[in-house]
């Protein structure tokens, strides 16, 4: 059963275009990040809207950094944006944009407000600024600068421009109305002073152009027909508009708002994941924990089950969380269809089987995937001495357990039938070995007694497996709101989110297992080598989700 979630903005598109606003083919979209950090389950949503649209009705998909911040923007970020996008199997339109590559287009328009008397310069200290803007309730009053002659003003904006002013001394405001109900249209500061260097434009400048006054102008540049954002720019359309209806722009966006994506038990935001990051939390904004796209794709997601969650989450105008489950939910389902099975013993118990040839080794084969020919077949070296869980033996047990125990019989998963006959304990009793029997009629085969054993456990050979660690990661946090109501959400970190064995041994045709390839460890889980710390030498794997939903049982 498709899980399809609603996406009101394609009805948009297709109105606009059945309404002949928009030829066919000509949707232009954008996706606008800011390079202050990896990309998390949040943008995800919105590359997903911004190239999916795009990719359903024949247009262009353009990825810009929306880069009018420099002090906290790294070509590490952009490097790393640039990777998640072509990772989720997007691929934008032309080169990559930078709303930096517009900044003398951007001071033109700025000179072009002075010129038409609708911007100044401002002198109003920050805390001014804010006390004249007054308040939802009370109209704000209009700075003593407001008046200034356009050559004044001028004079002012290219000294500015020159350098000849301290960072916060002076800003640029366009002049709209300081009375207007809407906070965003009494006279935004549209330029302001920063003697800092841009990773894209060195230090060319020290004014930058704020937000509002770069994202639509540099949407008009590029041609956007539809530029989607999140709700909380609701506010800011009509500033956005008042830009492109008062500049020589050569096209006319418009702003569609959509919610934002929030998922219980994590936060999506980056500042919040930079402090994870700072503070040592997690090992870096890749770590497999994050709820970043790089930390997921470590973790063993895939594109296709990212694209999936987008889709069933829908796109609409109502906010709302999402429950983790169904994330976790489409990654199962992908890699149950998708991901090969191999065994995997991760807290081993020796059985040696006293009827089995010290020095003979079968080949058994067993399928890759138990519905997907196209998988093919594997195949699992069989011997004398092989590893189980210790969890699957006991040496007295109810009926409820239905794996080995002394005296009794279990089938080994893809191979034989065993007994347990004896065991051989430690100095303080604990059980180090088990001594078994095997019955060499039971491969494929029911014991010629027709008694079937109830249980069926993974194994592998000890001469054969290969030694591997395990990261098994769980959940971030422990609690289902972390960031909200206020609470420091540092707090509600999991502290029991990564498990490590470094005991495992898994069947040794995992040994050539490439970064990144996926598996069921049956009985177990889901998996994937990691992405850079796997090698045949050195084999790691990350449990991306359990076999499943145990949170919270
Ligand atoms: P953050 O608060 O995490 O820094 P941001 O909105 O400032 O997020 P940007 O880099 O500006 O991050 O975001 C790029 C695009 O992704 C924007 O169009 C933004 O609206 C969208 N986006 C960011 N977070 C989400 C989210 N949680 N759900 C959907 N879209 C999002
Ligand atoms: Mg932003
Ligand atoms: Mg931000």
């Amino acid at each position: 059963t498709e899980v399809h979630g609603n996406n009101f903005l394609r009805g948009v598109v297709q109105a606009d275009i059945d309404a002949g606003r928009l030829a066919e083919g000509a949707l232009v979209t954008r996706f606008p990040p800011e390079p202050n950090g990896f990309l998390h389950i949040g943008h995800a949503k919105s590359i997903c809207l911004n190239f999916g649209l795009a990719e359903q009705f024949g247009g262009q998909c353009h990825l810009r950094f929306d880069d009018t911040n420099p002090a906290k923007e790294e070509q590490a970020y952009i490097d790393a944006i640039q990777e998640d996008v072509r990772w989720l199997g997007y691929q934008w339109s032309g080169p990559v944009r930078y709303a930096s590559d517009y900044f003398d287009t951007l001071y033109n328009y700025a000179e072009h407000l002075i010129q038409a008397g609708k911007a100044y310069v401002c002198e109003l200290s920050a805390e001014e600024t804010r006390e004249y803007r007054g308040t939802l309730t009370e109209p704000g009053r209009n700075s003593p600068y407001r008046d200034r002659s356009v050559d004044e003003n001028l004079a002012e904006f290219r000294a500015m421009r020159d350098g000849a002013y301290e960072e916060g001394s002076k800003v640029l405001r366009a002049k709209i109305d300081m009375a207007s109900p809407n906070l965003n249209l009494r006279d935004p500061v549209i330029y302001r002073i920063r003697k800092q260097s841009h990773h894209q434009t060195g230090d060319k400048w020290c004014i930058y152009p704020s937000y509002d006054f770069t994202h639509g102008q540099s949407d008009a540049q590029e041609g956007i027909t539809h530029s989607i954002c999140t709700l909380e720019f609701e506010d800011h359309r009509p500033l956005y508009e008042w830009f492109l209806n008062n500049l020589p722009v050569p096209c006319q966006p418009r702003q569609y708002e959509f919610a934002r994506l929030n998922i219980n038990y994590t936060v999506t935001s980056k500042r919040k994941l930079k402090a994870l990051v700072d503070e040592g939390v997690v090992a870096g904004w890749d770590d497999p924990r994050m709820p970043t796209i790089a930390g997921m794709r470590r973790r063993g997601f895939t594109p296709a089950s990212l694209r999936k969650f987008c889709e069933m989450v829908g796109v609409a105008r109502s906010e709302g969380i999402v429950d983790m489950a169904m994330l976790e939910h489409a990654i199962r389902d992908d890699l149950d269809k998708n991901a090969p099975r191999a065994m995997c013993v991760m807290d081993p118990l020796k059985l040696v089987i006293s009827n089995y040839p010290e020095d003979k080794v079968e080949h058994l084969s067993a399928p890759g995937h138990p519905n997907r020919d196209d998988l093919g077949e594997r195949t699992l070296p069989f011997s004398r001495e092989i590893y189980i869980e210790r969890d699957d033996f006991r040496e007295s047990a109810n009926k409820k357990f239905k794996r080995l125990v002394l005296g009794k019989k279990v089938r080994l998963r893809n191979a034989y039938v065993l007994l347990a006959e004896d065991v051989v304990t430690d100095a303080e009793g604990n059980v180090v070995e088990v001594h078994c029997s095997y019955d060499p009629g039971t491969l494929g085969e029911d014991p010629a007694d027709g008694v079937k054993p109830k249980g069926v456990i993974h194994w592998v050979s000890a001469s054969h497996g290969k030694k591997a660690k395990v990261r098994n990661y769980d959940r971030l946090f422990n609690h289902e709101a972390p960031d909200r109501g206020g609470e420091d959400f540092m707090q509600h970190v999991n502290p029991d989110s990564l498990e490590i064995l470094d005991n495992c041994w898994v069947e040794p045709g995992l040994v050539e297992a490439a970064p990144e390839s996926h598996y069921q460890f049956e009985r177990t889980g889901y998996f994937v080598a990691d992405r850079c710390d796997h090698s045949a030498d050195t084999p790691v794997f990350n449990r991306t989700i359990a076999l499943r939903d145990s949170w919270g049982k």
